[in-house]
């Protein structure tokens, strides 16, 4: 079995511990990877290699058009290699192959969009007030950048970070979630064979604890940058005050759903479905929390129960199949807790809720779409991030109410609104507390549009220019024209 080794200052090295990880397929349980067991020392020669190699200007000092071309090839070699990618991430994940192979697409564009703005950015002269002098505002990377990232999306997240970073000219380590660290170390080996410098990227692999806790910690990392749940990013945005290093937090959501009697139902039915049990719910703009018009609520739920009891699950890798498994018995287990939790407070179970009885189910960490009806906003099924196929639905009668509703959480995500009126559409987007909402519509994002949450989904944006401005200073450079003295100290 291949072992998966670290990527430091431009060699590929085991734990200096030697311990190693198991990576088990959530679909059977089966051991499909050893990994090495990074801890504090070597993420710590990690932090050093990157340290260094930013501050010989390795990277930052390679002209921009160079830059250019170098993160244009790792969206070549991405789309070289992306059937293989994506079944390494199916393997890890258990995500379908489809949708697996529809990350690798958009990754590869992540790449081809940053690259394309790793140039363009040349500063920017502004009128000073200040007779006989000239002022300009210039964007110069941050330094070293250290890097975290969750398991529901291991190499979308990884892009998301990697290529602006990269465009800005910064130097790097990353460290993928110990449970999906393969197509991190994939693409780490695209990026070496890319051109990449040593030092600039490097990948370090082990638990959150010890690796994760080091890069947030360490006074030689100027940026942290971190995409998981709520408590991990307390702990992450704790750290960083050691050295008060520039934050970025992608956290978790609770996000609404909203549709309004006048919403075209199949539509509107179509994409509730895929908005929460997309990926078995495990993904962080997931529309978990459903609010329906009073007049349409009964017709609608009904036939959202009926399509739920038709999802296939099963294997990634069959076509048939449409969502997969959890990722682990560790995550089942929270989302069975929930299903408990909101029997306990009264909510109306309509479906799913426990373990599937198939046979050829029973190896995997699978668990049944679940439905809740007659939920309210004090329950903690509504509030809390379960990130599991569990969808609670609540009423409303008006435009008020529904807003109130939608905002009323500590998250704020994401979001959609389901009305063939678009003033009222318009009316909406305007009073959600989220940083994206979305009209007839679930999902969409791209790399030219920025993502990220208001309140306690984060700090920062990724993607779009704003993703990229998050890897840069900002440094004025004034200059006297005619220099003089003052004389005020005569
Ligand atoms: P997690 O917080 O458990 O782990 C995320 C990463 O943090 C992992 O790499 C882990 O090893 C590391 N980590 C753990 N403890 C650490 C510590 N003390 N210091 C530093 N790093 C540490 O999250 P997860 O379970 O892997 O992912 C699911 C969460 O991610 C959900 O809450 C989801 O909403 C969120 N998420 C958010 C976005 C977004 O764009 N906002 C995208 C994907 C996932």
């Amino acid at each position: 079995m291949k072992m998966r080794s670290m990527y430091i200052n431009g060699k590929w090295v085991p734990a200096e511990s030697g311990e190693t990880r198991t990576i088990l397929d959530p679909f059977n349980q089966e051991t499909i990877a050893l990994a090495a067991e990074g801890n504090e020392v070597d993420a710590q020669a990690a932090i050093h290699a990157a340290r260094e190699a930013f501050d010989q200007g390795d990277w930052s000092c390679t002209p921009a058009p160079e830059r250019e071309k170098r993160i244009l090839k790792i969206a070549e070699l991405i789309e070289r290699d992306q059937q293989e990618l994506a079944e390494l991430e199916t393997l890890d994940t258990g995500k379908t192959l489809t949708e697996s192979l529809a990350d690798m697409a958009d990754i590869a564009e992540v790449f081809r969009y940053y690259g394309g703005l790793a140039d363009k950015d040349g500063g920017e002269v502004i009128e000073s007030p200040i007779p006989e002098s000239r002022s300009k505002v210039v964007r110069e990377p941050v330094g070293v950048c250290g890097q975290i990232t969750p398991w529901n999306y291991p190499l979308l997240q990884a892009a998301w970070k990697l290529a602006p970073a990269l465009a800005a000219g910064n130097t790097l380590i990353i460290k993928p979630s110990e449970i999906t660290p393969l197509t991190t170390v994939k693409v780490t080996e695209l990026i070496e064979e890319a051109g990449i410098p040593a030092g600039v990227v490097n990948l370090v692999l082990g638990s959150g604890a010890s690796t994760g806790q080091k890069l947030a910690e360490s006074s030689q990392v100027d940026l942290i940058s971190f995409t998981g749940g709520i408590e991990t990013g307390r702990k992450v945005m704790t750290a960083a005050t050691a050295n008060f290093k520039k934050i970025a937090l992608e956290l978790g959501g609770k996000n609404p759903n909203i549709v309004f009697e006048d919403a075209d139902f199949e539509t509107a039915l179509d994409q509730a479905m895929n908005a929460v049990f997309f990926h078995a719910g495990q993904v962080c703009s997931a529309g978990a929390r459903l609010l329906v018009q009073d007049s349409l609520h009964d017709d609608f739920v009904k036939a959202l129960i009926e399509r739920t009891k038709r999802i296939k699950l099963g294997n990634g890798f069959n076509e048939s199949t449409q969502s997969g498994p959890l990722i682990s018995e560790r995550h089942r287990e929270k989302v069975e807790n929930y299903v408990r939790i909101g029997i306990e407070e009264g909510a109306n179970l309509r479906i799913g809720g426990k373990r599937p009885e198939a046979e050829e189910l029973q190896a995997g960490f699978f668990f049944e779409p679940t439905i809740f009806t007659e939920c309210t906003s004090g329950m903690r099924i509504v509030q809390e991030e379960t990130f599991g196929p569990l969808l609670t639905i609540e009423r409303f009668s008006t435009e008020d109410e529904a807003v109130q509703l939608a905002n009323d959480t500590i998250y704020g995500l994401a979001g959609a609104v389901w009305t063939k009126d678009s003033r009222k559409a318009e009316r909406m987007a305007s009073q959600l507390r989220m940083g994206t909402v979305w009209i007839n519509d679930f999902h969409p994002y791209f790399a030219q549009a920025p993502w990220g949450g208001y309140k306690s989904s984060g700090i920062g944006r990724e993607l779009g220019k704003q993703g990229l401005e998050e890897y840069t200073e900002v440094k004025h450079v004034f200059e006297n024209t005619a220099p003089a003295p003052l004389h005020w100290f005569k």
